[in-house]
């Protein structure tokens, strides 16, 4: 079966003996069991049934030239700008599903990501590491497997290299090389669904010198692959999930991070994909933070329609719909949800062809999405509150209003308009609180795929500002050197670009 259902993914994640995952201290076996796990399983699951479910079924699904079958889409090669779109509007559609992130964008940007640089390495000579890749891009696809993306190391001191660190496994590294594979120690951490998945790409996270090669290290392996501890984060109002409550653990659905440790794990050569390759990094991380980037312009705008419509609804319950001040500030809301997807849209339909059938994104689009995804979801956030009144963060718990001396009192003190009850209003409040202010919405969107400063960086790299300053000292009268070409905007190629034609990819 190529294509699995929710259902199947669940029975495949609920058996696993040799897994080794920790929630606050204690192991976990069955993630779909565990209260804590549950939520994010069930985002995860929402990916599967995507494509099946009617509405969702033609994002979901993608014909993959390497079986010759339809796929779930989250394991697909983008080979056009709109299957780039698509992955954008699948996102928004998802977020609709689950008010939350469900997980399985990193590892499908992993996947486009090193099929880009084995495709490179491959024109350079190493084309065995490209065969490997193939085979595992199919066996990925056939099985329609759940995969984690982990890029992002410990780092320790950030301004030192890896190889400068006092502590050597600050970067995840290669310890050992056999002929049969390699040792890797070390950790990546803030690894997003990681317990909920089957498989796990590895990824350097930073530009390497030839001094670091021994932290240049890409592979795949399995989530349960002896040596592989997983510490599940914690997050804000987690320990609510534990209760056996319907409002308050509002969060069915949900995300989680771990810290993934790498105690002398050994991966075989044929997952190993870069190995000791220091000059194939700056590329590599380059690729993945844009293909990262565009796509927080489809979920976040997603959970900000959550958001929108929960926000309406409260200024319904309240009697304040109408109130000018209250429309301005919905439309605001729109305003800057439809901004991110806009530039999430713009970054595919302007994707740059990398190699034959493959696309990456626009970098500069890319960049400046996740850039807006920094600032946006705070603001939205902050709107929401506002609409929501104080009762967002004061509201009695559900277990109040299922307590038989208090419920009428509460059912009266809590209800506004009529057509609605105290339980709507609370079910609401609560769903304003746990998206607006969960760690998808507020945290991921700064951190994810990048600090802000790492996006600036890439603005001020691809902007051409002599090409700028020549255009105004032309305007000005001035004596200029500005040269028109038929490009329109004032950008230089990026690294991976420059790479893609060197290696004879793209002309
Ligand atoms: C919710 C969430 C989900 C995530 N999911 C994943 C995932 O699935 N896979 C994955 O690989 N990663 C994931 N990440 C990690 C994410 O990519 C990193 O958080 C991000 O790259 C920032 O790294 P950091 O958290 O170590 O922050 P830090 O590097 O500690 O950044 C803190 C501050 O220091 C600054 N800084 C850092 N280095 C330097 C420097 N050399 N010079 C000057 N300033 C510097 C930053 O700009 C920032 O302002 C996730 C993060 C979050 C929050």
């Amino acid at each position: 079966m190529v294509v699995r259902t929710g259902e199947q993914y669940l029975q495949s994640i609920s058996n696993r003996s040799k897994v080794e995952i920790y929630v606050m201290g204690r192991e976990v076996k069955d993630v779909t069991k565990h209260p804590f796990l549950k939520p994010s399983v069930m985002s995860f699951k929402a990916t599967f049934d995507a494509a099946w479910e009617e509405d969702t079924k033609e994002l979901g699904r993608a014909w993959s030239p390497y079986l010759e079958e339809e796929i779930n889409r989250f394991n697909h090669i983008h080979r056009s700008p709109d299957d780039l779109a698509a992955k954008v509007k699948l996102l928004r559609k998802l977020s609709h599903k689950t008010g939350a992130c469900f997980q399985r964008c990193v590892g499908w940007d992993s996947l486009n990501t090193l099929h880009i640089v084995t495709t490179m390495m491959a024109k350079k000579g190493k084309t065995e590491v490209r065969d490997r890749f193939v085979e595992y891009l199919k066996y990925v696809q056939k099985n329609d497997l759940a995969l984690a993306g982990a890029m992002t190391d410990a780092k320790g001191i950030r301004n030192l290299k890896p190889s400068q660190q006092p502590n050597k496994n600050a970067y995840l590294r290669i310890t050992e090389v056999t002929k049969d594979g390699i040792y890797v120690s070390g950790a990546k951490a803030n690894i997003t669904g990681v317990a909920a998945t089957e498989e796990m790409v590895v990824l350097p996270t930073r530009a390497m010198g030839p001094e670091d090669k021994d932290y240049a290290v890409a592979f795949a392996i399995p989530t349960d692959t002896e040596g592989v501890k997983i510490v599940v984060g914690r997050q804000l109002n987690d320990a609510r999930r534990m209760e056996e409550g319907e409002i308050d653990g509002l969060p069915y659905f949900y995300n989680h991070e771990g810290l993934v440790i790498f105690d002398n794990v050994f991966v075989p050569m044929n997952r190993v994909f870069l190995a000791g390759e220091w000059e194939y990094t700056g590329t590599l991380v380059e690729i993945f933070s844009a293909y990262h980037r565009q796509g927080y312009g489809g979920c976040k705008a997603g959970l900000g329609d959550v958001i929108i419509g929960a926000s309406a609804d409260l200024a319904k319950q309240i009697g304040v719909d109408r109130a000018s001040h209250v429309q301005d500030k919905l439309t605001e809301m729109i305003f800057l949800t439809e901004t991110m997807y806009s530039a999430g849209i713009a970054a595919s339909l302007n994707a740059v062809k990398m190699c034959d059938n493959c696309w990456w994104v626009n970098p500069m689009h890319a960049n400046v999405t996740k850039h807006l995804v920094a600032r946006f979801p705070s603001q939205i956030a902050q709107l929401s509150i506002d609409l929501a009144g104080g009762i967002v963060g004061t509201a009695p718990s559900e277990w109040d209003l299922k307590n038989p001396k208090l419920k009428e009192y509460i059912s009266r003190y809590l209800q506004g308009a009529e057509d609605f009850t105290a339980e709507d209003r609370l079910r609401m409040v609560r769903l304003v609180e746990n998206v607006s202010m969960g760690v998808a919405f507020q945290i991921e969107s700064v951190h994810g795929a990048g600090s802000p400063a790492a996006q600036r960086i890439m603005f001020s790299r691809l902007y051409d500002l002599n090409f700028a300053q020549e255009v105004a000292k032309k305007l000005a009268g001035r004596k200029s050197e500005v040269k028109f070409t038929s490009k329109a905007e004032p950008w230089r190629e990026s690294q991976s670009e420059a790479e893609a034609k060197e290696a004879g990819l793209k002309s």
